[in-house]
């Protein structure tokens, strides 16, 4: 059976950190893979997960099995943040939270989910997307479409191609939309235009499904989570899929959680049995170091101070970055051409550079970004930053 296998082509972003890694070019630049990074080019450990994982050497009793839904202590210390301290949703008996691997394995959750309680519905996801919304709903066996969201001649969101689309979904289907610092194109909804989805899903009756992976890299940990909290209290359901991969490091120990409200407390525990059964059919119980790292951090207030100037700085950064680029290309001429690099939100830009100008990028300059144009901000540091405003410059000729 192995000898017939047809040989998949390398994800594209995987391709591009080998390409990268080949590169002899002393000047290279990655702007491809999305992970933090700090001025050395690091992709550092928080200082605030360090010292919980040290406490939790010391207290950790058990590697026993932690459930299909995960740590009690994790969800009662991620539902504050996602929801807001003073939610009155908190004590309502309306939420489900089940902890899973990485906000990849929540959507797998939430796919698995609609596949077997909602087979005939379509999911919606935004044109374009992380990629892997595709692949997840693919693999789930879960029927997907997409809505517009970007006007890509002008390189701006296009919410009223945005609008027209979700207006046109049959009722009952599902909208899946990024709650902030939208991946790939880091254009986000404010908060008027939030607003009016809120009242289309409700006038539709469209279940939304929140991609919520990058709370606290756009306009702060409690800002970020406006849209998330709008429709959580303006709507009966909705399903919210959360990622600590980036806003605590993270990535590698896979922590996320599929969150759902529903109507009342019975439907409530009928779904959370749901989720039980899928998280059990996937993987029975999810890995419990990452969960106990954030749980020791929110459940202390030290830690959560540390952490919550950590998250802070890591955002401020960036925003430094986008603003730093932009008048960085000014000397060129080009600062109005990119001036929604400024505007964007998290860590992902839509550059507006053509495929063939990123191909120009790399092979001249060794600057790499996926051939969209999408950059990561976080991947340029104040030092490279010059020649990348040069290159630029060039391919923009
Ligand atoms: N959603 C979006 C939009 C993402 O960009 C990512 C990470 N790239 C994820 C979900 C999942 O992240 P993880 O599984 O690493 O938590």
């Amino acid at each position: 059976m192995f000898g017939q296998l047809e040989h998949l082509p390398a994800d594209p972003i995987l391709g591009l950190i080998e390409a990268y890694k080949k590169d002899t070019n002393p000047n290279k630049i990655d702007l491809g893979v999305g992970v933090y990074r700090d001025a050395a080019g690091h992709t550092p450990i928080m200082h605030a997960v360090k010292e919980a994982e040290a406490l939790l050497l010391t207290r950790e009793t058990t590697k026993s099995y932690i459930g299909s839904h995960g740590d009690p202590d994790y969800a009662r210390a991620i539902l504050p943040l996602v929801f807001g301290a003073a939610s009155p949703l908190l004590n309502s008996q309306r939420i489900s939270l089940t902890q899973a691997p990485g906000g990849t394995g929540a959507l797998r959750l939430a796919a698995d989910f609609i596949k077997r309680c909602a087979p005939e519905k379509t999911v919606w996801i935004s044109d374009p997307t992380w990629p892997n919304h595709f692949s997840i709903m693919q693999a789930a066996g879960v029927q997907y479409a997409k809505y517009r969201y970007v006007d890509s001649q002008a390189n701006q969101l296009d919410f009223a191609a945005m609008l027209e689309d979700l207006r046109a979904i049959p009722e009952g289907d599902i909208v899946l939309l990024h709650a902030c610092c939208h991946n790939p194109t880091g254009f986000d909804l404010n908060a008027e235009q939030w607003q009016q989805i809120a009242d289309l899903l409700q006038e539709r009756q469209l279940l939304p499904l929140i991609d919520f992976a990058y709370q606290g890299f756009g306009d702060g940990l409690e800002e970020d989570a406006f849209a998330v909290r709008l429709l959580a209290e303006q709507l009966p359901e909705v399903m919210i899929t959360a990622s600590c991969s980036k806003n605590f490091g993270l990535y590698r120990e896979r922590i996320g959680s599929f969150i759902a409200t529903a109507p009342t407390a019975s439907a409530q525990a009928a779904l959370a049995s749901q989720l039980a059964l899928v998280a059990r059919a996937n993987y029975s119980n999810p890995p419990a170091h990452g969960s106990a790292i954030v749980s020791t951090i929110l459940h202390s207030s030290e830690l959560s101070h540390l952490w919550h100037e950590e998250v802070n700085a890591m955002r401020l950064r960036i925003n430094g970055l986008r603003q730093a680029l932009v008048e960085g290309l000014a000397p060129h001429g080009l600062s109005e051409r990119f001036a929604c690099i400024a505007e964007q939100k998290g860590m992902f830009s839509y550059s507006g550079l053509k495929p063939e100008q990123v191909a120009q990028l790399q092979k001249e300059f060794g600057i790499y970004m996926v051939s969209t144009g999408r950059m990561n901000i976080a991947g340029y540091h104040e030092h490279n930053l010059p020649y990348l405003c040069k290159a630029i410059a060039a391919v923009c000729q």
